[in-house]
């Protein structure tokens, strides 16, 4: 069983800026993970132990909104990312993932939901299921049963930090 939406990564274009500068303008600095187990942004996954990684800024909503034309003004947002700190092969190809990425029953999530002009449109807490498919594919059918609703971001309650990014289907 496929998930019903599907979870996009950093696009390779801006993995190759990132690599270099950040969203906050940084250098890029990698180093290898001795440990792994951080939530990769480029090919969702887990870090594996002695992976090459890199910790930068991502602002996942003037990347959206560079390609769409939208204006998010002081909705713009940038968070820490852990991407790979050299070419990767990416995320499952969309249709053959059979779980979210990152998901733990009992973890919380929010799914902020935003506009086609990049403004909040609302949100909502998941604490995620024994089934997490089920979860998620639920809490995005209800986001975009609002046909405000062009896309969502998922993020991890206790950091904040982003973890992917579900646009409405087409
Ligand atoms: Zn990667």
């Amino acid at each position: 069983m496929s998930t019903a939406f599907t979870p996009r990564a950093i696009d390779p274009d801006t993995l190759k800026q990132l690599r270099d500068t950040d969203d906050a303008g940084r250098p890029c600095v990698s180093y290898t993970d001795p440990e792994g187990g951080d939530p990769l942004r480029c090919c969702l996954r887990p870090v594996r132990e002695g992976e090459r990684v890199a910790l930068v800024s991502y602002a996942p909503l003037r990347r959206w909104a560079a390609e769409t034309g939208a204006e998010p003004g002081a909705y713009d947002e940038q968070g820490p990312v852990f991407i790979h700190a050299d070419p990767c092969e990416g995320p499952e190809p969309a249709g053959t993932r059979d779980e979210y990425p990152f998901v733990r029953a009992g973890a919380l999530r929010t799914f902020r939901r935003y506009s086609a002009e990049g403004r909040i449109v609302g949100g909502r807490l998941l604490e995620i299921p024994e089934d997490t498919t089920a979860g998620f594919d639920a809490a995005f059918a209800e986001a975009f049963a609002e046909p405000e609703v062009a896309l969502v971001h998922v993020r991890a309650v206790e950091y904040g930090c982003f973890h992917f990014e579900v646009r409405r289907p087409e």
